[in-house]
């Protein structure tokens, strides 16, 4: 994909939700194993110093801004970008589709037993798809598991490993996998079997996702600390822009 929006070096796609998912339906007819993935803030700052995961984003046919804070990093930089596309509201709609279409999902993650909760769900929300496979996110050889989706064949594997596991995994696995396209996906499994909450409706409209995860879970706050470190980096390039 060309043509993308710089954010402190990561390219991002300028796209409205009716644009990626129709992006990522058009890669799901094409052969070959493809990628996509989600950056936050965080994402972005740590491709900063991990070159593999740096690798893993450029190589993505899809990157979607997932999170207020690249929205607002690319209108400082007097590049806004066309919308926020996170990946939870992003995979409930693409899964809507492939429902309709009869498609194939694999579900690639979490904790044992969280992606079979989510399959469930995923059965009962959107009838027509088909929940090829699962596996929890706790392997320690990739192997078996890349035969297991690989039997499984299916259309859209989620990859829900947390960053920047799931983004090296899929860099490291695309070549080895029979699917079409995959997806970084980090706590959305958890999110459909119910094990995490999102934030409430008045918190997502306030653009405050992150606050509540924080809230929920305050050991995120050393992780959350690269949000500051990316604002001011931001702010900073563009001052010497003038
Ligand atoms: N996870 C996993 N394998 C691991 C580490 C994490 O499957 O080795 C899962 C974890 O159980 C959780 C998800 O990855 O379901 C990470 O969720 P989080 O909300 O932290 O995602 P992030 O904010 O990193 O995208």
């Amino acid at each position: 994909m060309t043509d993308r929006t710089d954010v402190l070096g990561v390219g991002f796609d300028s796209v409205t939700m009716e644009e990626a998912l129709e992006r990522a339906m058009t890669l799901m007819e094409e052969p070959g194993a493809k990628w996509m993935v989600t950056p936050n803030p965080e994402i972005v700052w740590t491709c900063r110093e991990n070159e593999k995961l740096k690798k893993a984003v450029e190589g993505a046919s899809l990157v979607l801004p997932d999170g207020i804070g690249v929205v607002y990093g690319a209108k400082i930089l007097g590049r806004p970008l066309k919308a926020k596309v996170g990946g939870a509201d992003f995979a409930a709609k693409l899964l809507g589709i492939m429902g309709q279409k009869g498609k194939k999902v694999f579900l690639l993650g979490s904790k044992p037993g969280v992606a079979e909760a989510a399959a469930d769900k995923m059965r009962e929300l959107y009838p027509g798809l088909i929940v090829c496979g699962v596996n929890d996110g706790y392997f320690k050889d990739s192997g078996p598991v890349v035969e297991k989706i690989n039997e499984a064949a299916p259309d859209f594997l989620m990859v829900c490993l947390g960053a920047p596991k799931q983004e090296e995994w899929m860099l490291d696995n695309a070549p080895a996998l029979n699917v079409r396209l995959m997806a970084g996906l980090g706590g959305t499994l958890d999110v459909f079997a119910g094990t995490a909450k999102r934030a409430p409706q008045w918190m997502l409209r306030l653009n405050l996702e992150w606050l509540y995860r924080l809230c929920k879970q305050p050991s995120r706050i050393g992780r959350m600390m690269k949000l500051p470190a990316f604002l001011l980096a931001v702010i900073a390039q563009r001052l010497r822009k003038g």
